[in-house]
């Protein structure tokens, strides 16, 4: 691998490989065989501060760069697809959101406990009509004195049962589409909040993913996150450093699948040879390795442009899609190389298989890839070459 870490994303990836080796493998087959989401998991991540990963030390963070937190989560996906899922939404979304667009009272209340690890943060975008449509949301958020009252349902959340902190786009205007829509921050505990259907996937299972229930549901008007209006910018500015974290998430997908790929292949034997040494095998060995490191400099110099500043719109979307594309092309090819066995529950590509769908579905289909990419296209030939 080609690409420059400083010494200290090197450490990072180093501590991240070390921890999801050990703590996250020990447990992620029951784990994701039972739809069991370990708590505990995310403790020990916060200790060795990977729930406050680019967060400032005064709210408890370690402000370490977007790259260190994609080779994070990149070493979780090589073993537990499930567990980078709440680690990408907390730090990607949650936290950045709070950080970048929250007041002061604001962070001082909510950051300190989520960098800790007492709370986990969760992102509720999606409705029953408006999913890849952000602009259709229809839960309202309506100021009655010091509260707005939120009434509607948001599905699909990741992590929504066991959140301690959830960042909620609501409608404040009926009228309109993108100025009408607020970001506010719900704690669970508030009234009016529960939770309803839990979702049976068919996959990330060691994820939960819910719907969540706003029944005239108070939440204080200083909970509002930036200003009334804002929420539309605030979760589509939100998604370039999640879309980065879903890519993360693919690349440990792919590495996993060509890792057993080689394993597998150097020790099955048929025709009295290794089904290494026939060259169908090692087409696909070829493939699968020049697919991952083609994904992997896409989705580091995407994270490296969000570290300088850089709007990184395009390249986040690149990333997503191109790294979700040959994460799932990877996990068939290994499956196919695997024969039977690799349909069963004994071997890891069957779980990693089933893992693999949803990365181009969530946080933007590959559609909704291809559209924000092309526009970005056509906008720079446009001032190339002004018509
Ligand atoms: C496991 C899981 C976890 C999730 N976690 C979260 C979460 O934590 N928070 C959250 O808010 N959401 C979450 N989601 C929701 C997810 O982001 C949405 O499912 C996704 O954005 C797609 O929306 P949709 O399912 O409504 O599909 P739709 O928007 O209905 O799309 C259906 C199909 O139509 C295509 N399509 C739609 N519009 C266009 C267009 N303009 N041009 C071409 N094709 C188009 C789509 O690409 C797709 O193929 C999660 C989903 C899953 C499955």
């Amino acid at each position: 691998m080609c690409f420059q870490l400083a010494e200290e994303e090197r450490m990072v990836q180093k501590t991240a490989r070390d921890f999801a080796r050990k703590d996250i493998a020990a447990v992620a087959d029951e784990a994701n065989r039972d739809g069991v989401f370990r708590e505990e998991i995310y403790r020990k991540l916060a200790e060795l501060g990977f729930m406050g990963m680019t967060m400032p030390e005064e709210y408890g963070g370690v402000g370490f760069s977007n790259l260190s937190l994609t080779l994070t989560l990149e070493e979780i996906s090589r073993v537990c697809p499930s567990t980078a899922i709440a680690v990408s939404v907390h730090n990607s979304l949650a936290n950045y959101i709070l950080y970048k667009w929250g007041s002061d009272s604001l962070k001082e209340k909510y950051l300190p406990r989520m960098t800790s690890g007492e709370a986990i943060g969760a992102y509720a975008l999606t409705e029953p009509n408006a999913g890849s449509d952000v602009a259709a949301i229809s839960m309202s958020a309506v100021k009655d004195g010091d509260d707005y009252v939120l009434n509607g349902s948001k599905i699909f959340i990741s992590t929504g049962d066991k959140a301690g902190v959830i960042i909620v786009i609501a409608r404040t205007n009926p009228t309109g589409r993108s100025r009408a829509l607020t970001a506010f921050v719900v704690e669970p505990d508030f009234p009016g909040f529960s939770i309803g259907r839990v979702e049976h996937k068919m996959g990330m299972k060691a994820s939960t993913t819910v719907e969540l229930v706003f029944q005239d549901c108070r939440v204080p008007a200083s909970n509002v996150i930036g200003e009334e209006g804002q929420g539309i910018q605030i979760a589509l500015g939100s998604l370039d450093g999640g879309r980065i974290g879903i890519a993360a998430q693919s690349l440990g997908i792919a590495q996993t699948a060509l890792d057993e790929t080689v394993l597998f292949s150097r020790e099955r034997v048929q025709f009295g040879k290794r089904i290494a040494d026939f060259q169908a095998t090692r087409w696909k060995i070829a493939d699968m390795g020049t697919n991952l490191e083609a994904a992997r400099l896409l989705v580091y110099r995407a994270a490296r442009l969000r570290d300088s500043g850089h709007l990184c719109t395009k390249e986040a979307s690149m990333a997503k899609l191109f790294a979700s594309r040959i994460a799932n092309e990877a996990v068939y090819d290994a499956m196919q190389i695997h024969g039977g066995v690799g349909y069963t529950e004994e071997f890891k590509i069957e779980r990693f298989f089933r893992d693999a769908r949803v990365l181009e579905i969530y946080e933007g289909t590959s559609e909704i890839q291809r559209i924000v990419i092309s526009k970005k296209i056509l906008e720079e030939y446009e001032q190339m070459y002004p018509a």
